[in-house]
């Protein structure tokens, strides 16, 4: 089985898809998360495309879930808490527009749910990765909304961003995502939207557990 929940920046998808992951004793799959770890070996390889696909290709990136948690590997290494730095936020929509790098990241997740049931985040899934999908939901909330919550977890973290910058950082990379070429950010005509704007996350959690129990 694999459910999918697409949308913007913000808009809830990750956590509400960890929380029903662990409620109906799925796995949870991140794929932002892999673009993200892609994104350290294009910093690494100081943003030249080329030496940066070289290494991507030799490299193995590798994760699994674990009490509510998300943890992704480079070449054996944790790299769960570097992938979230503004510095890998900051050019992740780049790297993600790459048709080189998704066709990549794709066959990596399309492999992975061959042997366990999923339910898996991102900006493609119900459209260009898994268009037969068992279900499709695509969240959305508005601008403010999702800054405040990307900007609540990076204070938690200690970061010192600020709100603007979180915003500004999310409105970026929502017209990059949804302006590529290639599998551009967009609701799969099958899928059921959520707005989360004015719901709490328990109702999102809620929501979305029961259709998947349907
Ligand atoms: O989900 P998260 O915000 O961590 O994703 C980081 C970035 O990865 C997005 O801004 C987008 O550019 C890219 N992405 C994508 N397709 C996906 C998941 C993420 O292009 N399926």
């Amino acid at each position: 089985m694999i459910v999918v929940i697409d949308g913007p920046a913000g808009s809830g998808k990750s956590s509400t898809a960890r929380a029903v992951a662990a409620n109906l004793q799925i796995q949870f799959l991140d794929s932002g998360a892999l673009y993200r770890v892609a994104t350290l070996l294009y910093i690494d390889a100081q943003q030249e495309f080329t030496t940066f696909f070289d290494k991507l290709k030799e490299s193995e990136i590798s994760f699994y879930f674990k009490n509510e948690k998300f943890h992704a590997f480079l070449d054996g290494q944790e790299v769960s808490d570097e992938i979230r730095s503004m510095k890998v936020s900051q050019h992740v929509s780049e790297v993600a527009s790459n048709p080189k790098v998704r066709a990549y990241v794709n066959d990596l997740m399309r492999e992975v749910v061959k042997h366990d049931a999923y339910i898996a985040d991102g900006r493609d899934l119900g459209t260009a990765v898994f268009p037969d999908a068992d279900l499709k939901f695509f969240m959305v909330a508005d601008l403010e909304t999702r800054a405040r919550r990307r900007f609540k977890e990076e204070k938690d973290k200690g970061s010192n961003v600020t709100l603007e910058e979180v915003k500004q950082n999310i409105a970026q990379r929502d017209q990059t995502d949804a302006n590529r070429s290639s599998d551009p950010l967009r609701k799969a005509d099958d899928a059921i939207e959520v707005d989360t704007s004015e719901m709490s996350f328990d109702d999102q959690v809620a929501f979305i557990s029961k259709k998947v129990e349907e």
